[in-house]
């Protein structure tokens, strides 16, 4: 008997076993793919090192730097994969070789073994694992972690078949560059690859989104910064768009869409790309025979990661909460410290910082101003132009702001976002901040570095506070300062 079973080996459930390790547990993953899930598989690693990749590219492209590319670059969707299966390799190879470390017990006892194949509960303290062969395995354990992750929606009507009509599962199955692709979907993960296709500049990316704009998750501004730098790489964004039909004709991917004002256009593409959100990987598992609830949308229903049965926990996109790596990773932490009696703090929602790897680079922590008027909280804001940073102008990258938002009455602070290079950097620190209960006078009277994207923060809390350097009563016309609240 284990004392614990983890279903699943992606962020969560691999986060979830090296805590349990850690606290001198016998612990079995069952894993029926590759260690490491979406995080590194056709998810947020291989997409990222795409992206990155895309970025060099692009800036190496540029032609306003004094530097050119006489003839140009070669470049090749082959070449491309290659460096993101390189990629893909290096960081699976270090989590399987910690494993086969971690197979034999330490001192205290803690030791962590994987057994390969699809993992079903047959009742509250067993699980059956078919291997590839056929064969089957029983495995009993005291405790459970269900960390089985998502998949992407493909929903009826749309011929997803692999090749010309994919999800993010197939993009890396490419030929070649698309000549033209449409993204069905303008969430992130859609404005994610139509970043890294504009930025390689071969495929004309068209996005069909159903709001009057992309990321409606975010503010305005922020969106529209976004979409405004698409524009001008060429992608077309078909706004307030319904897609009425896509079908696949004579190898091409032809689709009609209505747009608000009821007029419809058909369309031919090279490919599609289907990015509707993602769906919990929890059917089959047995649950219903064992009493853990879902939800209607097949999520597990979980009360501080810990589902109906006492038992038996869920982590990361299983449970369809928040889709991300350190959500993921926190939950499965989260759930092992309190499984074992550790009394852990509960995870902060509130605090969660997310990068959107977009034209430019997008980052979130804590609340925006639509979350802070829906949630009926009072703000102040304030928003630097990257315009007026010293390393920004040092880059040679001066679109984008930053946004911080701090309470109406006690300066504490909610929020920041950052459209800009470096942006997942920069909210780190306020992050902690946020984390720590901190204020604008805090930020201010911190040392920063110079020059640094961070300076552009400090400067929005002093111009909250109403000592900035650069003042909003000059730069405010052009846009480039701005105090609200809300
Ligand atoms: C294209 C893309 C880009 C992304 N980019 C980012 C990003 O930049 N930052 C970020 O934070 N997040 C990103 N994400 C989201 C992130 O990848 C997921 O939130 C995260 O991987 C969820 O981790 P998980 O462990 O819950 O599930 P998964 O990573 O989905 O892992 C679940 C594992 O369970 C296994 N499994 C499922 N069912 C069974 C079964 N019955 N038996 C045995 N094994 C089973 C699967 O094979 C899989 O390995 C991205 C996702 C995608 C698709």
């Amino acid at each position: 008997m284990w004392d614990l079973c983890v279903l699943g080996a992606g962020p969560a459930g691999y986060a979830a076993a090296m805590r349990a390790h850690d606290l001198g547990k016998r612990v079995v993953i069952i894993e029926q793919d590759r260690v490491g899930g979406a995080g590194i598989h056709s998810g947020a690693l291989s997409s990222k090192t795409m992206w990155h990749l895309s970025n060099d590219y692009a800036c190496a492209c540029a032609t306003d730097r004094g530097y050119r590319a006489i003839g140009g670059f070669e470049v090749s969707y082959a070449m491309l994969i290659e460096s993101v299966r390189a990629a893909v390799k290096e960081r699976r190879d270090l989590l399987d070789r910690q494993l086969e470390r971690l197979a034999k017990p330490n001192d205290t006892g803690g030791v962590v073994n994987i057994v390969r194949g699809v993992g079903r509960f047959v009742s509250p303290n067993a699980l059956e694992v078919k291997h590839k062969d056929g064969t089957v395995e029983k495995i009993e354990a005291t405790n459970f972690v269900i960390a089985t992750g998502s998949k992407p929606r493909c929903p009826d009507g749309i011929p997803v078949d692999g090749e010309l009509v994919v999800t993010s599962d197939h993009i890396e199955s490419f030929p070649h560059f698309p000549d033209s692709m449409v993204i069905v979907g303008a969430g992130v993960i859609g404005c994610e690859y139509a970043t890294v296709f504009a930025n390689f500049g071969k495929t004309k990316i068209n996005i069909i989104d159903r709001q009057p704009r992309i990321l409606p998750f975010e503010d305005e501004d922020v969106a529209e910064e976004v979409a405004e730098n698409f524009e001008q790489a060429g992608v077309t964004i078909h706004r307030s768009s319904k897609l009425e039909s896509l079908r696949i004709v004579d190898g091409k991917v032809e689709y009609v869409i209505t747009n608000a004002g009821g007029k419809s256009e058909t369309i031919r593409v090279e490919r599609a790309l289907v990015s509707v959100g993602r769906v919990p990987n929890t059917r089959g598992l047995g649950l219903e025979q064992i009493g853990v609830e879902i939800d209607k949308n097949n999520g597990l229903v979980v009360t501080n990661t810990r589902t109906t049965v006492p038992h038996i926990w869920a982590a990361g996109d299983a449970t369809m909460d928040i889709a991300l790596v350190n959500v993921a990773e926190l939950e499965g932490r989260y759930a092992v410290e309190a499984m074992f009696g550790l009394s852990p703090r509960p995870i902060q929602y509130e605090a969660l910082s997310a990068i959107m790897f977009l034209r430019p680079e997008v980052a979130s922590v804590g609340l925006n101003e639509t979350q802070a008027k829906t949630q009926k909280i009072p703000y102040r804001v304030g928003v630097v132009g990257n315009r007026l940073v010293n390393r920004n102008i040092a880059m040679r990258a001066t679109h984008g702001f930053v946004k911080l938002l701090a309470a109406h009455d006690s300066s504490k602070i909610l929020g920041l976002r950052v459209v800009g290079p470096q942006a997942s950097s920069t909210i780190q620190g306020i992050a902690f901040l946020i984390h720590m209960g901190a204020t604008l006078e805090d930020i201010d009277h911190c040392v920063h570095p110079h020059p640094a994207i961070p300076e552009a923060v400090q400067e929005a809390a002093r111009m909250l506070l109403g000592r900035s350097v650069m003042k909003a009563d000059v730069w405010g016309p052009e846009g480039l300062l701005r105090c609200g609240e809300g």
